[in-house]
């Protein structure tokens, strides 16, 4: 069975002291619920600090983007070896905030999430439409093209090694999150397309849902069989709401 995994996603969030009120308040806050999976990415140069407050702690951390080079004149970049120097489980890829502003091409995220795997971590690759394309009716259209990219790069089972997110992006920061029954359908479809092509990735493959996820929506996200997680933005700044996302994923679990 597929486990719920809880991630943060903290943007360019945070500070040394308020980072440490929040990594300690989730360990706290978890404490007792512990049939779900958790992990917090951080800006790169929290990394040490994530890694010295969670480091033995059910707790994994990661980055928010990473460079498919290894090293070189790439400025402002970090490479896949140093997100793991700092212990790095997870790292996300392709988030729609790095897609329009960073200019991250289809192709180049298939790299990324081919190299991170090599690199021993878990990608966490995010897909979704735009509002135009959503009211459009392209949802579908749009999250397999952004699929099919990396699955070009790595093949179907490349992507045992990584985790997908449909982020639709209307949903992202807006406070409109999509229904329960919006992502498990999309959720499902994008399930079914990985099964078309591998039964055994499809089956395993945890896919969380992204996009104004917070305490009051979360266990009804939980309790579609297809949502396997959310990834959490705006809500991950603030423990106690964070923890009730936690607490909703590990009850879903019992
Ligand atoms: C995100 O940016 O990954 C995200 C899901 O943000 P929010 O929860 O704030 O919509």
């Amino acid at each position: 069975m597929r486990r719920k995994l809880v991630v943060a996603n903290r943007k360019m969030n945070g500070s040394l002291p308020s980072n440490a009120a929040f990594l300690e308040g989730v360990l706290a806050g978890i404490l007792d619920y512990h049939h779900a999976d958790y992990a917090v990415c951080v800006p790169h140069p929290y990394l040490f600090q994530a890694e010295a407050i969670l480091k033995g702690s059910p707790v994994a951390w990661g980055g928010q983007n990473m460079s498919r080079f290894a090293s070189g004149a790439y400025t402002g970049s970090v490479s896949p070896r140093m997100l793991t120097e700092f212990g790095c489980q997870y790292v996300i890829i392709g988030h729609s905030e790095r897609r329009q502003r960073g200019h991250d091409t289809d192709h180049a995220i298939g790299e990324r999430f081919e190299v991170a795997t090599q690199a021993g971590l878990k990608p966490i690759l995010c897909i979704g439409e735009t509002l135009a394309e959503y009211e459009e009716g392209m949802t579908d259209l749009v999250t397999i093209r952004q699929l099919n990219a990396v699955i070009s790069e790595i093949g179907v089972k490349g992507l045992a090694g990584g985790v997908l997110s449909y982020e639709p992006v209307w949903a992202i920061g807006t406070g409109k999150a999509a229904s329960a029954e919006h992502a498990q359908n999309v959720l499902s479809f994008l399930r079914g397309h990985i099964e078309m092509l591998d039964a055994e990735i499809a089956k395993n493959i945890q896919i969380l849902y992204g996009g104004s996820v917070k305490a009051e929506n979360a266990a009804k996200l939980f309790s579609m069989s297809d949502v396997d997680g959310v990834l959490v933005g705006a809500a991950s700044l603030n423990t106690d709401e964070f923890v009730a996302i936690c607490q909703a994923a590990s009850n879903a679990c019992v």
